[in-house]
């Protein structure tokens, strides 16, 4: 019976020499380059942060969430998870391992779909963390529903000229390259009638309208980007997969992203049951610490509670998606997570800050900066709402209406079908009487 929560011994020393590697080496990026992860290196961060890659290199953990043929180790989701929920800790740490979004996603799928040339020119690259990219599907009027979606691709001879508006390119600022999502034929189904290209980031027609930033980020200074495409012109095979299926790709890339966040959120939210517990223990109040209320102690265990099932649960899904290797058919589970995701954040981040008083509410300490984080997670690669959506209806494929008047476990007919059953036994029970 396979059925084992343990780590091979091998693969724990790599995640111990992990945890103490962010700890000392990569969480101490976070307070001197802060926002400066998603901008190319110049050469004081280049020092420090080459030879870091290096060292995630010699230890074989660099960009673990790919195959070797792609220059990762061929881990699998599972190890990931186990690796990410240590990243989580800090925004530099996906950086030097070469694991972030929402570059991950984007090689995934050039790597699924692009051409030879595409790889070459875009993929390796990405994969060396020398370059980063940018997706850009969401428009100003529709995000949720992309069916909605308006940015027109036409074709012109052997080019493709692009017009429209998209909103929240995440990074388009510091890409060298977006992933653009355009309707090339309006004559079909949304779903047949969308394309995706790579159109490189200075290409004429392209303008930055605006920085959106995100709360607390100075305004138009962010780095959620307002793009006006207007006349752009890519050569033919700027084309990604096929023509009408840039559904079927939004989907691969989608999928990975969503469950490699919610890996990293287990990070985060044990950093903040690690700050409550710190803080319950070293603060005193009305007789005692307030580790000895029961209120607190309900805090806490609330948050190990909420955050061990959510833990779970994501290596669970991870592990379906090894053994599966089939996001499709893992989709239920990859929106159960998200879904749970923002709450479990949220939750455990404010019983951390309320435990730390008003210093918890100061941007001296970085619970809102969580909560913010949760919010967020609630929307970024598709709202809650929708991913409840996806799994109610995948989980009523499995039921049927029942055939008569009343529900099939209906008492007075299971009692009915009970005794006839037995009919047998029954009456000779009776007639013993
Ligand atoms: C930090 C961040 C980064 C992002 N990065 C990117 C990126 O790099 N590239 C990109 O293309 N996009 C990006 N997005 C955009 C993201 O994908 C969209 O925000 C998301 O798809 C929702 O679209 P919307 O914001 O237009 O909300 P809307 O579609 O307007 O939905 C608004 C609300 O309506 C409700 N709602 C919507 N649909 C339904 C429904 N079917 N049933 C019930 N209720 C519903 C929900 O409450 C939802 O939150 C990012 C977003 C965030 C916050």
């Amino acid at each position: 019976m396979a059925w084992d929560f343990e780590t091979d011994p091998e693969y724990q020393k790599k995640l111990d020499w992990a945890d103490e590697f962010v700890r000392e080496e990569v969480e101490p990026l976070d307070y001197v380059f802060a926002h400066q992860h998603f901008v190319p290196l110049d050469d004081t961060r280049r020092k420090i942060i080459d030879p870091l890659k290096d060292e995630v290199r010699r230890q074989g953990l660099w960009a673990t969430h790919l195959g070797p043929e792609l220059g990762g180790q061929g881990y699998g989701q599972l190890k990931l998870a186990l690796l990410n929920e240590i990243l989580g800790r800090s925004l530099w740490a996906s950086i030097v391992f070469g694991c972030q979004a929402p570059d991950t996603g984007n090689a995934e799928i050039i790597a699924h779909y692009g051409t030879p040339e595409q790889k070459q020119r875009y993929l390796q690259p990405l994969l060396d963390g020398e370059m980063f990219s940018s997706y850009s599907m969401t428009e100003p009027h529709a995000g949720a529903d992309p069916t909605l979606f308006k940015t027109r691709a036409v074709k012109d001879g052997d080019e493709w000229v692009i017009n429209g508006w998209k909103y929240f390119s995440s990074n388009a600022k510091t890409a060298s390259f977006l992933i653009v999502m355009a309707v090339t034929n309006p004559d079909v189904s949304p779903y047949k009638g969308m394309s995706m290209f790579l159109v490189p980031t200075d290409s004429p027609g392209i303008s930055i309208e605006r920085n959106v930033g995100l709360w607390g980020e100075a305004l138009n200074e962010g780095s959620h980007a307002l793009i006006h495409y207007e006349d752009v012109r890519v050569p033919e095979d700027a084309l990604l997969g096929g023509e009408g299926q840039a559904f079927v790709i939004a989907q691969t890339r989608l999928g990975g992203g969503r469950i490699h966040h919610a890996m990293r959120t287990i990070g985060m939210a044990q950093k903040a049951v690690d700050m409550m517990c710190e803080r319950a223990l070293s603060r005193e109040t009305a007789g005692s610490i307030l580790a000895d209320k029961q209120f607190v102690q309900g805090y806490i265990a609330d948050s190990y509670a909420q955050l061990i099932q959510f833990r779970l649960f994501v290596l669970y899904t991870a592990w379906e998606i090894d053994k599966y290797n089939d996001y499709k058919r893992v989709r239920k589970d990859i929106a159960v997570a998200k879904v749970v995701m923002p709450t479990v954040l949220h939750d455990i981040a404010w019983r951390a800050m309320q435990l730390h008083g008003a210093l918890g509410t100061t941007n001296e300490m970085p619970f809102f900066g969580m909560i913010h984080g949760a919010a967020v997670m609630g929307l970024a690669d598709g709202p809650t709402e929708v991913h409840k959506v996806t799994i109610a209806r995948q989980l009523l494929r499995d039921y049927r209406p029942t055939d008569g008047m009343w529900p099939t476990e209906w008492i007075p007919g299971k009692i009915d079908a009970a005794k006839a059953k037995f009919a047998e036994y029954l009456e000779h029970e009776v007639g013993n009487l």
